[in-house]
């Protein structure tokens, strides 16, 4: 996606993988202030919290999140940036055509996606975000933490056996933002039966292009959206902050699909 960018505007950048182990993370960063012409990098699972750490300077937004997924070099500084969450909100309105604004919203998982929609969704003040995690715990720490910057929005945590028809219908969109549903053999988060037609359901995972909470939910006549829109746009909005360009999306888009063999959403329900 981002080499396809890349060539679209006739940069002579590259974008490679870099595996790195967790303990070497504080050495790789150190080692890429010495990369000549250097401009940045993406940060994933498990150094998105461990990068807050070892930057120079942190962006608000990945502050409040508490994780970075995309570094820039910046004047000999390494800035780290959290592009999620902007890129699963811009998927919601030009992919699902949906304005979160006043809506209740669950958000299953309190990981590093959770946070980043949780606070997207937090700043254009929907009016609920109610976090259901395997770990209440861990829910209510991220909501203990969310509800300090947004006082207008009300949070609640719960765990996952909460899940059941009243609460359901209380929400207008759902959010899995667990790894649940990458792998067939996943067993289901709840009893999707229960999901109502009216409901939005997102999932942040982008392959497969549907997993069975998708299916289900598909299936039942509700609006569905996958975690590809979310995955374009937040590399979009990487590759404005590294180059300064605007992101020839439709270039990184082709290159998604091509990639994943899939589209991004069907926002208008069952086809
Ligand atoms: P993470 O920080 O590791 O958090 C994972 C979350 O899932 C935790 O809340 C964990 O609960 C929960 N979980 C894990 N296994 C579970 C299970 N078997 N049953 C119930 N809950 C389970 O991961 P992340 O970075 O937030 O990523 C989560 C998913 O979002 C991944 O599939 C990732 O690919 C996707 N994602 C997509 C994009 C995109 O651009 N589309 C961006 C970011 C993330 P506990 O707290 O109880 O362990």
């Amino acid at each position: 996606m981002q080499n396809a960018a890349f060539a679209a505007l006739g940069l002579d950048w590259v974008y490679i993988p870099w595996g790195v182990r967790p303990e070497a993370f504080p050495r790789a960063l150190e080692a890429l202030r010495r990369i000549e012409n250097f401009a940045g990098a993406n940060v994933t699972i498990p150094h998105k919290e461990a990068a807050l750490e070892g930057l120079d300077e942190v962006s608000a937004e990945a502050l409040s999140i508490g994780a970075v997924n995309t570094i820039v070099l910046r004047d000999g500084l390494l800035v780290g940036h959290n592009t999620d969450g902007e890129g699963f909100m811009t998927a919601l309105r030009e992919e699902a055509g949906e304005d979160p604004r006043g809506k209740r919203v669950g958000l299953v998982g309190a990981g590093g996606g959770a946070k980043a929609v949780a606070c997207a969704l937090a700043q254009v003040e929907v009016a609920e975000v109610c976090l259901f995690n395997r770990s209440r715990d861990r829910a209510q720490s991220v909501v203990n933490h969310l509800r300090k910057s947004f006082p207008n929005v009300e949070f609640l945590a719960l765990g996952l056996q909460y899940f059941g028809p009243d609460i359901l219908r209380r929400l207008d969109i759902l959010i899995n933002a667990t790894p649940v549903g990458m792998e067939p053999s996943d067993p289901p988060l709840f009893d999707y039966g229960m999901l109502g037609e009216e409901l939005l359901v997102c999932d942040l995972i982008y392959r497969p292009a549907e997993t069975p909470l998708l299916a289900s939910a598909r299936l039942r006549g509700c609006r569905v959206l996958n975690g590809c829109g979310m995955l374009l746009y937040q590399g979009a909005r990487a590759f404005e902050l590294w180059t300064g360009l605007k992101a020839p999306v439709p270039f990184m888009r082709q290159a998604l699909a091509q990639g994943e063999g899939g589209s991004t959403a069907s926002p208008t329900g069952p086809a």
